[in-house]
């Protein structure tokens, strides 16, 4: 169940409600919320007088939660949950569009792809320090120098950077460099990462796993949001079936679905849902007309050459036609698309 509290509620009111929720018993998880906190009592309530909860000072109203994702669940929290990174915000009207190179390869590629997608409109920068390859063969990623690499590149451009962690232990390493945490789709059910994260005070991207349903993808939201994170975002990739024209196939209903059931905002990333360049932009505009918050797409100068997911990646050019397209349907929808921010090194 959610204690709402009213939103003058002091924060010796709040402290008193989950002392009161612990001491039945049951944990308490606090979100913090722009217009209210909620407390959410999570465990076995059969023997618990909720009642006295709802006379406490600051206590507005208390609702059960019937879903099995409590915190993720729209019961929770009825409006949209907007996600702030760096200036930026996912989940409100505005369309967010993150882009970048699959891994970073260098800092001189790195800028170039960053400031061109900026150019084009891009408000977060993607690139995988730490990559999850298929063959141990293969590029791995640089790892630290990568962050580093992303972390200064994101400060001159002013984009949000967004990065995967790979393992456990590199949570408060990749931390330190990123503005958002991605959990790729290998990782979605990698519990104590996520466990993790949620205790990382950063916001994290929820990739969705090629083989999981979305009930699934949101009992592992479960996971960072009990921890008390509430700044998570959700990314559809694609889902493994039998067509193999395609890498993934793009699971468009998720978005709707997801919306539907949970007040998280949903991204889509149509480059890892299919792995072939030409149908990026098309579904980028699908993911648009679906409902998603913005898409995140891979871009490289030369995917010839590019370490990992060339075949995948939009030239920059491309890129910018894609952004036109997605720039001219969000004002149909009337959303329109965010603007990046303005930093010194643009005046
Ligand atoms: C990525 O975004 O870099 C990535 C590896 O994607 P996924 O985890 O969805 O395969
Ligand atoms: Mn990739």
């Amino acid at each position: 169940m959610i204690i709402v509290m009213q939103p003058a509620a002091s924060e010796e009111q709040i402290q008193h409600v989950v002392e009161a929720v612990e001491e039945s018993g049951l944990e308490a998880v606090l979100l913090r919320g722009e217009q209210r906190n909620v407390i959410a009592a999570i465990g076995d309530k059969r023997e618990v007088v909720t009642e006295q909860w709802l006379a406490s000072p600051g206590v507005e109203r208390i609702i059960p939660i019937l879903s099995p994702y409590k915190l993720a669940s729209r019961e929770a929290s009825p409006g949209a949950t907007p996600v702030r990174l760096d200036g930026q915000v996912v989940g409100e009207q505005k369309v967010q569009v993150i882009a970048g190179p699959c891994a970073v390869e260098d800092l001189d590629c790195t800028l170039d792809i960053a400031e061109a997608v900026k150019e084009a409109g891009a408000v977060g920068l993607r690139g995988g320090a730490y990559k999850p390859r298929t063959s141990p063969h293969t590029f791995q990623g640089l790892e630290e120098e990568g962050l580093k690499i992303l972390h200064a590149v994101g400060r001159h451009t002013g984009l949000a950077v967004v990065t995967e962690v790979l393992d456990v232990t590199h949570v408060e390493l990749v931390a330190r460099y990123a503005d958002v945490l991605q959990v790729g789709a290998r990782n979605m059910q990698n519990f104590n990462l996520l466990t993790e994260l949620g205790k990382a005070g950063k916001p994290v991207m929820l990739k969705r796993g090629m083989g999981a349903t979305v009930r699934e993808l949101l009992m592992s939201a479960e996971y960072i949001l009990s921890q008390g994170n509430g700044n998570l975002i959700l990314c559809e990739r694609g889902i493994r079936s039998f067509e193999d024209s395609v890498r993934n196939v793009l699971d468009i209903s998720a978005v709707p679905n997801i919306k539907s059931t949970s007040h998280l905002p949903v991204l889509v990333d149509p480059s890892h849902a299919t792995g072939r360049w030409d149908l990026v932009a098309p579904l980028a505009c699908g993911a648009l007309a679906a409902g998603a918050d913005g898409v995140m797409v891979e871009v490289h100068p030369q995917p010839q050459d590019a370490l990992c997911d060339g075949a995948q990646a939009l030239r920059p050019e491309r890129f910018t036609r894609m952004m036109d397209d997605l720039g001219r349907l969000a004002e149909a929808l009337g959303r329109g698309l965010a603007s990046p921010a303005t930093v010194e090194s643009d005046q």
